[in-house]
């Protein structure tokens, strides 16, 4: 037999399960796809990590000696669809069928999947590069009403003994977010970035990302994320030296001015397959058993991987395709149309989305509690939301993204993620962040020509979906004070709201305005 192993974009790793086992005659190909780039309106940094990562990962095969097939966006010969350019391939080297690990998005798995009796059959496999597989997901949660994380994440701490001593969590809790709700007052110096040098192929990779979408979002000018294994690796190292000790403390917070505070911007790396979660999870622990930074920071920095990114994806494989359409609170609103351009006088948002359109990276809180907040306040549909966050982030995948997006920030699935829908006013934004003390509005007022629009937003998203919300017992003390406030005051909020509502400009579907 003479396989054609496909990698996909996402998967540059040579401990694809797809690169195992290979025998010598097997060709390997790698495919760029105009229908993959932009399905969504991917930003520019996106589309330029994957072209610069690819044909890097493609060298790196070579020089181990596979045969490499590339395909390349201008190639004359591409069907720019990846199922009919891989059979193109396969047919040309006349291989006997087609391998490829399970892809990021259900779309694309479900087309393969049709495949697999084809003419040239497709084999599919499974993706090994995660702690855990849908099947492992699939038995954890059978049997159980309410998924939660934190259930989920023991049981994977118990089972790969991260920050472990027997039986019994290091540091005596699972959890110490209680720690980490620190907000950023005086000013702090965040590390930088490593700047990362861009060879010959980067620079062709980046300039064809130019060629062909300038009309997306960003520009490549600052283009800096890393696009091999050895850059990763930079990355990887100075986190752990410059960002982990301070991660937990301040992983809610939130700045007027950096983008990255302490973060770690590993998550399209990981993501593309240049870092492995293992090996992620692993420096961060060996730093804390060296003696360096505080359990709260390590314990929640591995939650995020080992957790939370497990998590979401288990929960995307086991309730797709369904979970996609779900929508139970009914929202029908198009997305604001200062999403795409940040041109808002809302100070938080448009910060948020400035360094969106900059860099191509918000942190977490700047998604769920900023764009995400206030896309859930106003009633955003979840399709056109999820486009949005979809297109924007480089390491936006869709198991990854779309869950955050319908479970976490909408509150769509009906609980089944989040006990509770992440909703705030601007008391909450001001508590968090230096953002109010920049912007026009006042996160004191509810209602008036300066009050801050999350505040009228908050009670008004609480009064309108109270029939859906107000049983839910975390909700009790918040439908309680509602319910205590004057009619008066209630009205004047709802009118403030609506008034707001009325004059938001939305973008009809996504790709507005950098779609073509
Ligand atoms: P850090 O804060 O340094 O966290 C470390 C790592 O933990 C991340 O690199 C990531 O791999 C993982 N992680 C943290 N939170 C989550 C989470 N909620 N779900 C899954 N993994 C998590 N993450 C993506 O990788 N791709 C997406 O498309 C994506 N879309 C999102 C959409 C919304 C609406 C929200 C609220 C979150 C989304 N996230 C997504 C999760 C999270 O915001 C990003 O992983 C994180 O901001 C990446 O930055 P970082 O690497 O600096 O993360
Ligand atoms: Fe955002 Fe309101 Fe604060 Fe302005 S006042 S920055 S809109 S929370």
């Amino acid at each position: 037999s003479k396989p054609l192993l496909l990698v996909l974009g996402d998967q540059l790793t040579f401990s694809l399960t797809t690169l195992q086992n290979a025998p010598d005659n097997a060709v390997v190909a790698l495919c760029e796809v105009a229908e993959e780039a932009r399905y969504v309106p991917h930003h520019i940094h996106k589309i330029g990590l994957f072209l610069a990562a690819m044909r890097h990962f493609a060298q790196a095969l070579r020089e181990k000696d596979f045969q490499v097939h590339y395909s390349a966006l201008g190639d004359a010969d591409n069907c720019h669809s990846l199922i009919e350019e891989a059979e193109r391939i396969a047919q040309q080297y006349g291989c006997d069928e087609i391998r490829v690990a399970r892809s990021g998005e259900w779309r694309l798995w479900e087309a393969m999947q049709q495949r697999q009796h084809a003419t040239i059959p497709w084999r599919l496999l499974e993706d090994e590069r995660f702690f855990t597989t849908p099947d492992d997901f699939a038995n954890w949660a059978k049997g159980r009403k309410q998924l939660r994380l934190e259930y989920f994440y023991r049981e994977q701490r118990k089972r790969t003994g991260y920050l472990m001593e027997g039986d019994e969590p290091v540091g005596g809790k699972w959890n110490f977010d209680h720690d980490n709700r620190q907000p950023i007052k005086a000013a702090l110096d965040f590390p930088e970035l490593p700047q990362h040098r861009q060879d010959v192929l980067t620079k062709a990779a980046l300039a064809d990302a130019e060629r062909h979408f300038s009309d997306h979002m960003g520009t490549l000018a600052n283009f800096n994320l890393p696009v091999t294994r050895r850059q990763a690796l930079v990355d990887l190292k100075h986190f752990i030296d410059h960002g982990l000790a301070d991660f937990g403390r301040y992983q809610d917070a939130i700045s007027d001015s950096a983008p990255y505070l302490y973060h770690s911007r590993l998550s399209a790396a990981m993501n593309i397959g240049l870092l492995s979660p293992q090996e992620v999870c692993e420096a961060a622990e060996q730093r804390y058993y060296d003696g360096d930074v505080p359990i709260n920071a390590v314990e929640g920095f591995i939650r995020q991987i080992l957790g939370w990114r497990e998590y979401v994806r288990g929960l995307y494989w086991t309730q797709m395709p369904s979970y996609k359409s779900t929508n139970q609170l009914g929202f029908e609103r198009d997305l604001p149309a200062f999403y795409w351009d940040a041109d808002t006088d809302m100070r938080c948002l448009q910060r948020a989305i400035q360094m969106t359109i900059d860099n191509s990276y918000a942190h977490h809180i700047q998604r769920l509690m900023i764009t995400g907040n206030f896309a859930l306040l106003c009633g955003v549909k979840p399709e056109a939301l999820c486009d949005w966050y979809l297109a924007v982030y480089a390491d936006a995948s869709e198991w990854v993204e779309l869950p955050n997006t319908l479970g976490m920030v909408l509150h769509a699935d009906g609980g089944l993620m989040g006990s509770k829908p992440y909703c705030a006013s601007g008391k909450y934004i001001d508590k968090m962040s230096d953002h109010c003390q920049h912007c026009r509005y006042s996160p004191k007022q509810v209602t008036g020509p300066k009050a801050c629009p999350f505040n009228s937003l908050y009670w008004h998203f609480l009064e309108t979906n109270a029939e859906r919300l107000n049983k839910n017992p975390r909700m009790k003390l918040i439908y309680g004070s509602l319910n205590r406030m004057a009619d008066e005051k209630r009205e004047a909020i709802r009118q403030q709201a609506e008034h707001f509502l009325d004059q938001l400009e939305t973008s009809p579907g996504y790709g507005q305005p950098c779609h073509t």
